[in-house]
C-alpha cells in the first residue's frame, strides 16, 4: 500500500480521515508516507476505540444506575476471529470509515484483511462465545465474557507434503490494539499448600505457590451500537518477577523461574494432556480464569450491592461447558471461607447464580481430574467436593435411590483410579443445564445424565444454538445482504425472522437467476483465494461442495473422502454420463496427538492429489484441502458454497453451528438426522434440505444388536472398491500401506459407521446432482433456506437464555 501526503484540504474535508491521520502520527509514532500497513490498521482502530470506550462507559455507567443483574459467561474459548470490520458494522459507520481512508490512500478492504484473527478458541464451543457476546451487547444486557488470553491460543495449521504441521499462532506480533490492560484489576490466585483449621472452627488455605490473575480487557460493541459489553481475559503474571538473590548469584534461570511458569499459564489453549504435566497446566488453567472470574464477580456484587447473600439476584453465571465447572467449588470456598456464610446458605446461593451448557455427549470428552491431582493443587476445593457429594448424596438416599444410580450421581468415579467428575459437579452445583439443540437434549436425559434428570427434574432443559447475523451474513455476504434488502426492505438487519419475507421470491425465477449471480462472484472470490494459497484451480460454475469443521472421526470427513473417491472411479469408468461438476473443498484443524484425523488429513490431500492431475475426470470433479481453518476462512468460504456437509453420525454432533451458517447463505444441505441439523429441516421444509442415513435411534440399535461392517463393505461394490483402493495405497503410492491400518479399523469395528451409511449418503449425492441440473428448483430451494433460517439467529437463542436461566428479560 502507497500512501500519497495527505492534504490538509482533505482532511479538513473528512474530520474522521483528519482524526485518523492524527492517531497515525500522535499514538503511533509514524507519517503518513512512513506508514505501513499495520500501522493504518492500529491507527484506525485506535480512532474507532474513542467513539467506541464513549459507549462502553455509558453503558457500564447506565447498567450501575439500574442496579441491573449482570450476565457472566465464563469460557475457556473465545473464537472471536477478526474485529475491526464487526466493530465498524455495527456502529454503522462502514461506508464513513471507507471513505475516510479512501481520501488517505489506504483500502480499507486490505487493512481489514491483515488484521490478525484472535484465536482463542478451537471450535464451535468457542465461536458459540463470540456470536453470544455479540449477541448480548445487540439486545442491550449487560453481559461480561470471561476467558484467558492466550498468548498463541490455537495452533496455526499449515500443509505440509499433506500433513498438519502445527505452529505457533503469533496474533499478538504487531501487539493489539483493542485491548486495555487492567493492572488495577488484579487477583490473587493460588495453588497447592495446604488446609489449616483454626482455633474458632474456620479453616484456612495456604497455597503453595501464587499467581497473578491481571485483567485485559475487550469491548464487544453491539448491533447498532446500542451497547457495548466487555470480554474480559486474564493474563498471568509472578508476583515476584524475579529472585534477585538468586540473580545476583548467577543462577537465572532460577531467577526467572515464577516468572516463566507465569507466562506458561496462559501460553496457549489445551496444552496436549497425553502427559502428566500436560494434564496438570491444563487443570491450572481452568482454576486461574475461574478463580479470577468469581473473585471478579463477587468483588463487583459486593462493592455495588454490599450484601453477598444477594448474589443469585444481581449476577448469572453460565458455565460454558465443564471447563470453567471447578467455578462451583471456588464460588463456594468464597463463601465459606471469606466471606462467614454457612455450607447450605452458600450451596443455595451457588446453585441459584450458575447455569451450565453441555456440549458433548461423547464419553471421553465429558472431563474428569484425577484425584490425587486435584487434591495436591486444590486442597480445600477437594474438601468442598467432598461435602457437596456427601449432601448430594443423602439426599438422593432419601429419595430412594439405588447403588447404581448413587455411582452415577457421584461428583466421584470410584471406577478405578478415582477421578473428579466436572460434569456432575457444574449440574449438582447449577439450577439450570442445557443442552444446545433439541435432540441433544433428549439424549442427555436418555443417556450420561439419566439418574441426575432422575434425581432433578426440570433441571435440564433445551438451548438451541445459533449464529449473529451480523458476521455470518451481513458482514461475509454483502451481496446477497444487499439483494435481499432490495427485495424485502431493511426490517430483517434488526430481527432475522422478517427474512420470511423473502419466501415469495423463491418462486420468482429472474430473482433466483440474480440470486445466483451473487453466489458466482462469492465463488469466483473464492477460487482466486484458493489459487493463491493451494495452487488448485476451480472452476466458479462447478457446484462447491464444502465440508469445513475440526477434524474428528465423528464428523465424518472419512465418509466424504471415501464417497468422492467412489465418485472419481464411477465418472473414470462412465465418463459419458451427465456428471455435475464439482469441487470438494475441505478445512479443519486436527488436534495435535489425535493420529487418526491426522491421517484423513493425509488422505485428503493424497486423493486430491492424485484426483486433480488426472486429466480423464478434468473439470468434474477437484479437491482441495484449504489450510489454517478458523473465523475468517470460514467467512470467505461459506458464502461461496452451494452444498453444505453436515453429516456426523447421528447422535453425536451436539448442534452445530456450521450447518445454520450455510443455510443462512444460501447453501443447501446434505446431513443426517442430527443435532440442529433435525431443526433446520423442520425450518426450512423437509424438501429444501437433503436428510440421509441411519437416525440416533437407529445408530443406538444397531450398536445394540452387534454391527458387523465388513458384511456391510463386502455388499456393497462401490463402497468397497473405494475402501480397497485407500487401502492399497492408490492414492499413496509413495507408501502403499499408509492407509492400510485406517481402513483396517472400518473393516474391524467402525465406530463411527462409515459403512453403515454409505450407500445412503451416496445416493443422497446423486439426489444432489439432480436438483442442481434444474437450475430454477435450485435457486427457489436455496432462497427458501435463507428465507426460513431466521429462528437461528444467536439473538433468539440469548433470548431464551436471558428469560428461562438468566431472568434477565
Ligand atoms: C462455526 C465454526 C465452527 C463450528 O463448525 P461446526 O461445523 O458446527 O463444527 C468451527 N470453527 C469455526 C472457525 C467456525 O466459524
Amino acid at each position: 500500500m502507497t500512501s500519497t501526503i495527505a492534504s490538509p484540504v482533505a482532511t479538513q474535508a473528512n474530520p474522521l480521515a483528519g482524526a485518523i491521520l492524527d492517531t497515525l502520527i500522535h499514538r503511533i509514532g509514524k507519517d503518513a508516507q512512513a506508514a505501513r500497513p499495520h500501522d493504518w490498521l492500529a491507527a484506525t482502530i485506535l480512532t474507532m476505540r474513542d467513539d467506541i470506550i464513549d459507549r462502553w462507559m455509558a453503558s457500564t455507567k447506565a447498567a450501575h444506575a439500574a442496579g441491573a443483574k449482570r450476565v457472566y459467561y465464563l469460557s475457556l474459548e473465545f473464537l472471536i476471529g477478526r474485529l475491526l470490520r464487526d466493530a465498524i458494522a455495527n456502529l454503522g459507520r462502514t461506508p464513513e470509515v471507507a471513505a475516510a481512508l479512501a481520501s488517505l490512500d489506504v483500502d480499507l478492504a486490505e487493512i481489514e484483511e491483515i488484521e490478525p484473527d484472535a484465536a482463542l478458541g478451537n471450535g464451535g464451543l468457542g465461536r458459540l462465545a463470540a456470536c453470544f457476546m455479540e449477541s448480548l451487547a445487540s439486545l442491550d444486557l449487560p453481559a461480561y465474557g470471561y476467558g484467558i488470553r492466550y498468548v498463541n491460543g490455537m495452533f496455526r495449521q499449515r500443509i505440509d507434503d499433506g500433513w498438519q504441521v502445527e505452529l505457533p499462532e503469533t496474533w499478538l506480533t504487531h501487539g493489539n490494539p483493542w485491548e486495555f490492560e487492567r493492572r488495577e484489576s488484579a487477583y490473587f490466585i493460588g495453588f497447592g499448600g495446604e488446609v489449616i483449621g483454626t482455633e474458632d472452627g474456620a479453616v484456612h488455605w495456604k497455597p503453595a505457590e501464587a499467581v497473578e490473575a491481571v485483567a485485559v480487557d475487550t469491548p464487544v460493541v453491539g448491533w447498532r451500537g446500542k451497547r457495548v459489553n466487555t470480554l474480559r481475559l486474564w493474563t498471568a503474571r509472578a508476583f515476584d518477577p524475579i529472585h534477585l538473590d538468586a540473580f545476583n548469584a548467577g543462577d537465572y534461570s532460577r531467577a526467572l523461574a515464577g516468572q516463566l511458569k507465569a507466562e506458561t499459564l496462559v501460553r496457549v489453549l489445551y496444552p496436549a494432556d497425553s502427559n502428566p504435566a500436560g494434564q496438570e497446566l491444563r487443570l491450572r488453567q481452568e482454576y486461574f480464569f475461574s478463580s479470577a472470574s468469581i473473585q471478579d464477580i463477587v468483588r463487583r456484587h459486593i462493592q455495588y450491592f454490599g450484601d453477598i447473600r444477594t448474589l443469585p439476584d444481581k449476577a448469572a453465571i453460565q458455565l460454558n461447558d465443564t471447563h470453567p465447572a471447578v467455578s462451583v467449588a471456588e464460588l463456594m470456598r468464597l463463601l465459606m471461607d471469606h466471606h462467614d456464610v454457612g455450607f447450605d446458605e452458600a450451596w443455595k446461593i451457588t446453585q441459584g447464580t450458575f447455569g451450565y451448557t453441555n456440549h458433548t455427549l461423547l464419553p471421553e470428552a465429558l472431563e474428569s481430574w484425577p484425584l490425587p491431582l486435584f487434591e495436591r493443587l486444590l486442597p480445600r476445593h477437594m474438601q468442598l467436593v467432598y461435602q457437596i457429594n456427601a449432601r448430594l448424596l443423602r439426599e438422593a438416599r432419601k429419595s430412594g435411590t439405588d447403588d447404581r444410580a448413587i455411582a452415577a450421581i457421584s461428583l466421584i468415579d470410584e471406577g478405578g483410579e478415582r477421578r473428579v467428575r466436572m460434569a456432575n459437579l457444574a449440574f449438582a452445583g447449577s439450577h439450570s443445564v442445557n443442552g444446545v439443540a433439541a435432540l441433544h437434549t433428549d439424549l442427555m436425559k436418555q443417556t450420561v445424565f439419566a439418574d441426575l434428570h432422575r434425581q432433578f427434574p426440570g433441571r435440564i432443559n433445551n438451548k438451541t444454538n445459533g449464529i449473529t447475523p451480523r458476521r455470518w451474513l451481513q458482514e461475509c455476504n454483502p451481496g446477497l445482504t444487499a439483494l435481499i434488502r432490495e427485495a424485502i426492505g431493511p426490517a430483517f438487519l434488526d430481527d432475522t425472522n422478517r427474512l420470511a419475507d423473502l419466501l415469495p421470491f423463491a418462486e420468482d425465477a429472474a430473482y433466483g437467476e440474480r440470486f445466483a449471480a451473487v453466489k458466482r462472484s462469492n465463488k469466483v472470490a473464492l477460487a482466486q483465494h484458493l489459487r493463491d494459497v493451494t495452487g488448485v484451480r476451480i472452476d466458479p460454475d462447478a457446484m462447491f461442495d464444502v465440508q469445513i469443521k475440526r477434524i474428528h472421526e465423528y464428523k465424518r470427513q472419512l465418509l466424504n473422502i471415501i464417497e468422492t473417491v467412489a465418485l472419481y472411479d464411477q465418472i473414470r469408468r462412465h465418463p459419458e454420463r451427465d456428471w455435475t461438476p464439482r469441487v470438494k473443498l475441505f478445512a479443519g484443524k486436527a488436534a495435535g496427538s489425535y493420529h487418526n484425523a491426522k491421517l484423513i488429513i493425509k488422505l485428503a490431500n493424497d486423493v486430491a492429489r492424485r484426483i486433480n492431475a488426472d486429466p480423464s475426470v478434468g473439470p468434474l470433479l477437484k479437491v482441495a484441502f484449504v489450510p489454517n481453518y478458523n473465523v475468517s476462512l470460514a467467512e470467505k468460504i461459506i458464502p461461496a458454497a452451494d452444498l453444505s456437509e453436515q453429516i456426523s453420525t447421528a447422535g453425536m454432533e451436539a448442534s452445530g453451528t456450521g450447518n445454520m451458517k450455510f443455510a443462512l447463505n444460501g447453501a443447501l444441505t446434505i446431513g443426517t438426522l442430527d443435532g440442529a441439523n433435525v431443526e433446520i429441516r423442520d425450518h426450512v421444509g423437509a424438501d429444501n434440505i437433503v436428510i440421509f442415513g441411519m437416525t440416533a435411534d437407529e445408530v443406538a440399535a444397531k450398536r445394540a444388536e452387534g454391527y458387523v461392517p465388513r458384511a456391510v463393505i463386502e455388499g456393497s461394490p462401490e463402497l468397497r472398491q473405494a475402501v480397497d483402493a485407500i487401502r492399497n495405497g492408490v492414492f499413496s503410492p509413495d507408501d502403499p500401506a499408509r492407509y492400510a491400518g485406517l481402513m483396517d479399523g472400518l473393516y474391524d469395528h467402525d465406530w463411527f459407521m462409515v459403512a453403515a451409511d454409505f450407500d445412503a449418503y451416496a445416493s443422497a449425492q446423486r439426489e444432489v446432482d439432480a436438483r442442481w441440473s434444474d437450475r430454477a428448483g435450485w435457486n427457489g430451494c436455496v432462497i427458501r433456506n435463507v428465507a426460513q433460517m431466521g429462528w437461528f439467529s444467536s439473538d433468539r437463542t440469548i433470548s431464551e437464555y436471558a428469560r428461562d436461566i438468566w431472568g434477565v428479560m
